[in-house]
């Protein structure tokens, strides 16, 4: 496969923009290096480079084309909405709309507020969490990605009794200090936490389904667990569901049929992102009424936002949850990813390599390793080369993932079987020059 364009736009792309790239999930440092694929047209389950070459694209943008590229319905929502101006700096009621669409769809939000990105969702559900319970500390676990805001970016210290250290630079120790880190699907520990900062914890934030270390399931009793001990604990819970909500079935994790005892795992907040803004920039974040009234203008804690609840964003997210309200999408996602992921282990189990496939629905995350994923240290002790040499080898085939270890494959409803026999043949060649 040529990419001899994309090397020229990468050389091009260092000389004005940090390191090529405007997220640095995008550049290939971890599959080796060297220019990332650059893309000029997508569709449906599709990607077509600068070099002309055609991909089934499993990233659907780290997950929020869960409908597939330019899908004609929320295309047109996009059109109509620039049509009639993308900026108000006034309410609509398109944001009405979308907000009653996720209140009935996830039932612990009972307000809603739309923000520009799942990053500033998550970061004032804990100026809120710390407005109501006017304490200051959090704690979340290892490898649950939040976004890219001070707090959130702090990694854990040597073990739960102490407290966080950053992880970038230019977060100051003193914020790193609010923070504690638990490994996930371990009560244990978060019980200890609890007992030694318990009276300073605002909150216990988690992705409930864990989609950033791969896609990792809470244990049975997990979420359960953690909900009691946060609130004897007078701290709130916050789930961070912008990669989940919408993604297994119409509602969120909190209400997935795959988690059982519902009325135990509800949050005092949600943050949202991804899926809901159809594949223009959103967030939103909501939660318990007397919670969410510390928020301006009704409460203490101010947020605001320039573009938030832009036109464009909340009509492209109305018409994305009207697909995904079509009956049969979510089965028949879950469908071809089962196809999918049966074919790929029965590949590397021919070719003697070791691969744990942690499937939800239309969702997976493929770890080359012989052991279970349960928690990020498992998610870490796998095989980044084997990786790195699989993500090579699909590209050059022309079937386009993450680059990176940690990050899940997402079937759209845009895929087909006949894509999904075309990456399993894939994987199946892949396997071979790997194992050869
Ligand atoms: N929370 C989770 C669970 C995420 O996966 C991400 C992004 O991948 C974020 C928050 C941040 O969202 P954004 O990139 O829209 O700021």
């Amino acid at each position: 496969m040529n990419h001899t364009n994309s090397e020229r736009l990468y050389t091009e792309a260092l000389q004005h923009i940090v390191g090529g790239v405007n997220s640095p999930s995008r550049s290939f440092k971890a599959v080796g290096g060297g220019a990332p694929v650059f893309m000029k047209r997508a569709q449906g389950a599709y990607f077509w480079d600068v070099d002309d070459n055609k991909y089934i694209d499993y990233l659907a943008a780290y997950g929020p084309i869960i409908t597939g590229h330019a899908h004609p319905h929320i295309t047109k929502a996009i059109t109509k909405a620039a049509e009639n101006g993308t900026l108000y700096g006034t309410p609509t009621e398109l944001e009405i709309q979308l907000a009653r669409m996720l209140k009935e769809a996830i039932p612990s939000m009972d307000k809603v507020r739309f923000v520009n990105s799942g990053t500033e969702a998550v970061m004032t559900t804990i100026r809120v969490a710390r407005a109501y319970t006017k304490r200051n500390k959090i704690i979340k676990f290892a490898g649950c990605y939040h976004g890219h805001s001070d707090l959130v970016l702090v990694a854990a210290g040597s073990g739960p009794s102490t407290l966080g250290i950053p992880d970038s630079a230019g977060i100051p120790m003193s914020i790193a200090h609010e923070v504690i880190t638990v490994p996930f699907n371990n009560l244990e520990t978060l019980k200890a936490a609890l007992e030694k900062w318990g009276d300073d914890v605002a909150a216990v934030m988690v992705e409930p389904i864990v989609g950033n270390f791969g896609m990792v399931m809470p244990k049975e009793g997990f979420l359960e667990g953690l909900c009691k001990l946060a609130h004897d604990y007078g701290a709130l819970v916050i789930y961070d569901e912008v990669i989940t909500a919408f993604r297994f079935h119409y509602g969120s994790a909190q209400t997935f049929s795959g988690l059982a005892n519902h009325e135990a795992i509800q949050p005092d907040l949600t943050a949202l992102g991804k899926i809901i803004g159809g594949g223009l920039p959103i967030g939103a974040y909501g939660g318990r009424k007397h919670i969410m009234e510390q928020v301006a203008p009704l409460g203490p804690a101010y947020q605001a936002g320039t573009m938030a609840g832009n036109p464009a964003s909340i009509s492209a997210g109305i018409a994305c949850l009207e697909v995904l309200q079509q009956p049969g999408v979510y089965e028949e996602m879950d469908r071809l990813a089962a196809l999918l992921t049966e074919g790929i282990q029965a590949s590397a189990d021919r070719h003697g390599i070791p691969l744990t496939i942690n499937r939800i629905r239309g969702s997976f995350s493929a770890h080359f390793c012989d052991h279970p994923v349960t928690n990020y240290d498992e998610a870490q002790d796998t095989d980044s080369e084997a990786f790195a040499a699989f993500f090579r080898h699909m590209l050059s085939q022309g079937i386009n993932l993450a680059p990176s270890k940690y990050e899940a494959w997402f079937i759209t409803t845009a895929h087909t079987e006949q894509d999904v026999e075309q990456t399993i043949a894939a994987a199946e060649e892949s396997f071979r020059r790997m194992s050869a």
